[in-house]
């Protein structure tokens, strides 16, 4: 039936509630246009020891930022100019830098239940699971994330919710439920035959596929999510082995493409590392057996490679205290050493880098520890941190709102003591968050300077 048409009937049968309706439509935009009128706009200087410019890849000494509101209206160096009625935030010898970009997040769900335990969680207490996260990553100094995979579309209502100011945390872009073949590293293998238990995004075959593409960006992706090879924390899949097929993944990416989306592809296996680069993916996930001929692809077609080296040195450390399900022992024991080598190779090749963390398979907030990994594993501490904010920014398709600060572009920034380019690891102590103009933590606070804080 046609909606128009119903539609219209219903307006002329209910004249009365249609202009009911209408004037409060009215009126709330009267509203809107009044607030607007009176909201004062905050000016704030911000000063510091250096500054990191992504784009140029180098310091600056002694910058100036003018923000007003939520973005960046000047950025100088030297004295800061005298703007009347604006809060002063001084940092000292501190090093200012564009806020932290993740591009591989799973905020929805935490280390620790994977296996059996997850399948307890219900959609909504994911949402709430990811409303905690979302500010412990925040503070971490990621001002922007990239959610790749969470059910019920709880990463959805979590970035909705940022963004009507209900909780804190950062700017989104959500994929909602993965896609995957039947059984495969996206689906959920636990539960025996009589259970009939599909994950959200299976879609098998070109045709499925489609309808799946369709069907999450209906519900809220801004980003599609696919499985292109098996994985670690999946039963009974193998992450050596392909899951799609070139046909298959070919679909999926020109439908995705066609409405809009980017694609990011969690792909182990060297063949699904190819195949998924030829179907034109916009980011290649892990990576772990990527080889000569799969680099040389990437490097021909501009793919990102996110990859989610951090976790790689934490499970090292921690993994005898997180009792993981045996399958996931086994195959981290093959995947860690092979990804060192393999990420090391890339970097060494000049493989495009956008950084993210895969936080939640670890602890949340532990996310600057991808810019050290990153560095054990051959990129400079500067080629590192464009990863982090100028790369990332690229391959979300805001290049021209995030990832560096300059005049224009939202008030995003962070800032650690001393220079992270001869210390990196100070990155995994940011101590100053400022997101859209707003100051979420300070602890360099200089004296006379003065915060707006919430
Ligand atoms: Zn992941």
């Amino acid at each position: 039936m046609d909606f128009g048409i119903r539609c219209r009937g219903w307006l002329r049968r209910n004249t009365f509630a249609a202009s009911i309706l209408l004037f409060g439509i009215a009126n709330t935009f009267a509203q809107i246009a009044i607030a607007e009128d009176v909201k004062p706009v905050q000016t704030v200087v911000v000063r510091a020891g250096r500054l990191f410019d992504p784009v140029a890849g180098r310091m600056l000494d002694r910058p100036v930022i003018v923000i007003v509101g939520n973005k960046i209206n000047s950025v100088s160096n030297g004295n800061p100019p005298s703007t009347s009625g604006a809060t002063l935030i001084d940092l000292g010898d501190a090093t200012l830098l564009p806020g932290f970009i993740d591009v591989h997040t799973h905020l929805t769900s935490d280390a620790g239940s994977f296996g059996y335990e997850g399948l307890g969680i219900s959609s909504p207490r994911a949402a709430l699971i990811g409303a905690k996260n979302a500010r412990l990553t925040l503070l971490a100094g990621f001002t922007t994330v990239r959610n790749v995979g969470a059910e019920g579309y709880s990463d959805v209502a979590l970035r909705d919710a940022i963004n009507a100011g209900d909780v804190i945390g950062p700017r989104m872009q959500v994929s909602g439920p993965p896609l995957g073949i039947t059984g495969g590293h996206c689906d959920n293998s636990l539960l025996p035959f009589e259970f009939h238990h599909s994950a959200e995004g299976v879609a098998d075959g070109p045709d499925a596929v489609m309808h799946r593409v369709r069907e999450v960006i209906k519900y809220g992706a801004d980003v599609i999510k696919f499985c292109a090879s098996g994985g670690v924390f999946s039963k009974g899949d193998n992450p050596l082995l392909e899951q799609y097929s070139p046909e298959e993944m070919k679909v999926l990416v020109e439908e995705s493409h066609r409405l809009g989306r980017k694609v990011a592809t969690h792909a182990h296996s060297a063949i699904s590392i190819k195949d998924a680069v030829r179907a034109g993916v916009d980011s290649i996930e892990h990576g772990i057996f990527l080889d000569d001929e799969g680099i040389a692809l990437m490097k021909e077609h501009n793919t990102f490679l996110v990859p989610t080296s951090y976790p790689l040195f934490w499970f090292e450390e921690n993994e005898p205290q997180m009792h993981l399900p045996p399958w996931v022992i086994e195959k981290s024991a093959i995947i860690i050493p092979a990804a060192k080598k393999n990420m090391a190779k890339a970097f060494r090749a000049g493989v495009r880098v956008a950084l993210g963390t895969d936080a939640g398979v670890y602890p949340h907030g532990l996310n600057g520890g991808e810019f050290w990994s990153m560095v054990e594993l051959g990129l400079t501490p500067t080629q590192a941190l464009q990863s982090g904010t100028v790369n990332a920014a690229e391959l979300m398709g805001w290049a021209d709102r995030i990832g560096a600060i300059r005049e224009g572009m939202f008030a995003d920034m962070v800032a650690v003591k001393g220079n992270p380019l001869t210390d990196i690891r100070q990155l995994q102590h940011v101590q100053f968050v400022m997101k859209d103009g707003v100051v979420y933590k300070n602890e360099i606070a200089e004296p006379n300077s003065a915060t707006h804080t919430r």
